[in-house]
C-alpha cells in the first residue's frame, strides 16, 4: 500500500507540542477553496509512491514522537492513513491529522488511531456559504462536513479536538459566521484557532491575490466572540501563535 506523498518536513516543534513532530503532506483534494494556498496539493502531479511499511519502519527508526498528516485532504488516502496510524499506535507514536470534514466515514474508521484531530470549517454552516466557499455543488460540502462533526463530536476515543478558521477579508469575516461555527462545537472543542489570511505565494482562486491579508484586529475581535464560547481559543498570524487569554 502507498501514499502519494507531496513532501516530508521533519522535526516541528510547533505542529504537535509537546512533541517533535514529521509532517507529512498528501496529494489530492476534492474541494477547491479560493484562498487555498496549496494549490499543487489539490492534485498528485508532483508527488512520490511512498510504500506505508517502509513508513512506518523510517519513523520507528528516528524514533519520532508524533507523525502528522496534512494536504490537501488526508483523507483522499484514507487506506494508507488509517494503515499507518494503526501502525504508529503499535509504536508508541503519536497521531494527528488535519481534514476539511469531506470524508465522514474515513474520519470515522480513523478516530481510533487519532489522537489529535483538526478540522478546517471554512465559513458559516449554510449551504449556500459552504458551497461557495469550497467550490463544491448544492449542499454535499456542509451535509458531509456535518456527519464528520457528529463522529467527532461522539467518538469515545480520548481525540484532541481542534477546530480551525481561515479568516478571508470580505468572505467570512464577521463576527456572526465565527459565532455560527463556534456555536456548533463548542462543546466539544478542545482548541479554536482563528487563521489570518496571507494572500502570499499561489493560491487556488488568483483573484484571491487582490485581497488584503486579515488585519489583526479583525482576528482579535473575531477571537473576543468565541472566547465567550470556548475557553481555549488562538490566533494564527505571520508572527505565530498566540493564545488569547
Ligand atoms: S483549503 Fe480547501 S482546497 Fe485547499 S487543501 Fe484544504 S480543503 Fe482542499
Amino acid at each position: 500500500m502507498y501514499f502519494k506523498l507531496a513532501s516530508l518536513v521533519a522535526d516541528s516543534k510547533e505542529e504537535f507540542p509537546p512533541y517533535v513532530t514529521d509532517v507529512m503532506y498528501l496529494g489530492g483534494c476534492p474541494l477547491r477553496c479560493g484562498f487555498c494556498n496549496v494549490p499543487d496539493l489539490l492534485h498528485t502531479k508532483t508527488c512520490e509512491d511512498k510504500d506505508v511499511d517502509a513508513m512506518a519502519a523510517y519513523f520507528a527508526h528516528k524514533h519520532t514522537q508524533a507523525v502528522s498528516i496534512k494536504g490537501g485532504e488526508p483523507f483522499v488516502q484514507a487506506n494508507a492513513l488509517i494503515t499507518l496510524f494503526k501502525q504508529l499506535k503499535g509504536l508508541g507514536i503519536k497521531t494527528k491529522v488535519e481534514t476539511s470534514g469531506y470524508f465522514p466515514e474515513s474520519v470515522r474508521a480513523a478516530l481510533p488511531w487519532t489522537d489529535y484531530i483538526c478540522i478546517d470549517i471554512k465559513t458559516r454552516l449554510d449551504a449556500d456559504s459552504y458551497s461557495r466557499m469550497t467550490g463544491i455543488k448544492g449542499d454535499l460540502a456542509l451535509m458531509q462536513l456535518y456527519k464528520t462533526l457528529a463522529f467527532v463530536e461522539s467518538t469515545e476515543y480520548p481525540v484532541f479536538k481542534e477546530f480551525r478558521m481561515t479568516i478571508v477579508p470580505g468572505l467570512n469575516d464577521s463576527p456572526d459566521i465565527v459565532e455560527n461555527v463556534a456555536s456548533y462545537v463548542r462543546k466539544y472543542c478542545d482548541l479554536f484557532i482563528l487563521q489570518q489570511f496571507i494572500p502570499d505565494g499561489d493560491l487556488v482562486n488568483p483573484d484571491f491575490k487582490n485581497l488584503p491579508e486579515t488585519p489583526h484586529k479583525t482576528l482579535a475581535d473575531m477571537a473576543m466572540v468565541v472566547r465567550n464560547l470556548i475557553p481555549a481559543v488562538a490566533v494564527r498570524t505571520r508572527e505565530g501563535l498566540q493564545f488569547v487569554r
